[in-house]
């Protein structure tokens, strides 16, 4: 059975006489740090000299310095710059200014599940993971409401990691809604698999298929549009309020046949050991080794499927539809974030 905290179990003043580093104040560091603040908690951002996000950390009126120096001034670390730079930042600057007892927090679980930081044994090492992008968790927050989380101890020196992180964990509004107890291991390969082979990688291949065929049949690419790709929100949507059989309940009735008789076909059993195969590149770390030499290469591949994805005609389609529709203003999410982790 899974252990799941809400604000009784979680109490904030554990942080008093902490200072808390949120290094960068990106998506998931603007609002960490500005729901700390509002909280009680003492913080420091840490972003480096000449950095883009400073003037807007200022402007919020927190206290910036650079990663190293809020470091030293901070008992809990809280790394939330971009997964490709945490290990640089690691070496860069926390290392070098971590003391006996200190916690190391991240928001998600790659760079310790794959050996790329490594701690020393004196500090705690936690995970506190809100599951939705940044501009949600503030937003939430400030309507007082909550965004579920996970929450994981890799390491605990102190006895009081679990204490620790959920405090964090409450001051930034998780426990409002929620919050999982989960280990670094499981966050990470969950959260891979989940993004490649069904909500980024899976969804959008199926919707391009799907439109593909549509249209070399001879369908209008802006039919082919609506029913593959503009449909989908409406269904997940009641997938999301009652699962599948909302869904199921709310389509007619020859859509409720069709899809159960044809689904499997579509995605089948040869579908299914290619995630398998996905996850087993995940498990063993061969994704994560592409991942990394694809940075230090400076992104040659990664650059070029992004352009292709870019060129793919329905991103044409798509957009002049956009523009000649009223739904699209109000639905359209606001830009600065990337919402699955
Ligand atoms: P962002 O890409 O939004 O972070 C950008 C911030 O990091 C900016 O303030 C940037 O400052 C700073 N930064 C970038 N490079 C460096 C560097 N070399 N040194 C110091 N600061 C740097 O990150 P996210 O918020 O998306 O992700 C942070 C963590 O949260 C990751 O571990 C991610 O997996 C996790 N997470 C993210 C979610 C999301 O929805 N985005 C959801 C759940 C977890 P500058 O202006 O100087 O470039
Ligand atoms: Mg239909
Ligand atoms: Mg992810």
């Amino acid at each position: 059975t899974t252990e799941i905290y809400y604000d009784d179990d979680a109490d904030v003043s554990t942080l008093d006489d902490e200072t808390v580093a949120v290094l960068g104040y990106g998506s998931q560091g603007h609002a960490h740090a500005l729901n700390l603040h509002e909280s009680g908690v003492d913080v420091i951002v840490g972003l480096r000299e000449g950095s883009a996000s400073r003037d807007a950390a200022e402007a919020d009126g927190l206290t910036v310095a650079t990663p190293a120096e809020a470091v030293k001034q901070a008992g809990y670390i809280s790394v939330l710059v971009p997964d490709t730079v945490q290990a640089s930042v690691y070496e860069n600057a926390i290392e070098p200014n971590l003391e006996a007892g200190d916690t190391l927090q991240f928001a998600h679980g790659l760079n310790i599940h794959y050996g790329q930081i490594e701690p020393p044994e004196d500090v705690d090492v936690s995970m506190v993971a809100p599951k939705s992008p940044g501009h949600l968790v503030r937003r939430n927050y400030e309507n007082d409401e909550g965004t579920p989380g996970l929450l994981a101890v890799y390491q605990d020196t102190t006895g009081d990691a679990e204490k620790r992180a959920l405090a964090y964990a409450k001051a930034i509004g998780c426990t409002r809604a929620g919050v999982i107890e989960t280990n670094f291991q499981e966050e990470v390969e969950s959260d891979l698999f989940g993004e490649q082979a069904v909500l980024c990688g899976g969804v959008t291949s199926l919707v391009k298929h799907g439109y593909e065929t549509l249209v070399d049949a001879g369908y209008s690419p802006e039919i082919a549009y609506f029913e593959c790709l503009n449909e989908l929100k409406l269904i997940v949507d009641l997938m999301y309020e009652g699962g599948h059989a909302e869904m199921w309940d709310s389509v007619s009735d020859t859509a409720e046949y069709g899809g159960l008789s044809r689904g499997d076909r579509i995605v089948d059993e040869h579908v299914r050991e290619n995630m398998e195969e996905t996850l087993e590149e995940i498990q063993n770390g061969e994704f994560t080794r592409e991942w990394i030499l694809e940075n230090q290469a400076g992104r040659p591949s990664y650059t070029q499927l992004r352009q292709a994805e870019k060129n793919h005609e329905i991103e044409e389609v798509g957009a002049r539809l956009r523009d000649l529709f009223a739904w699209a203003e109000e639905d359209s999410p606001e830009e600065e974030d990337d919402s699955v982790r």
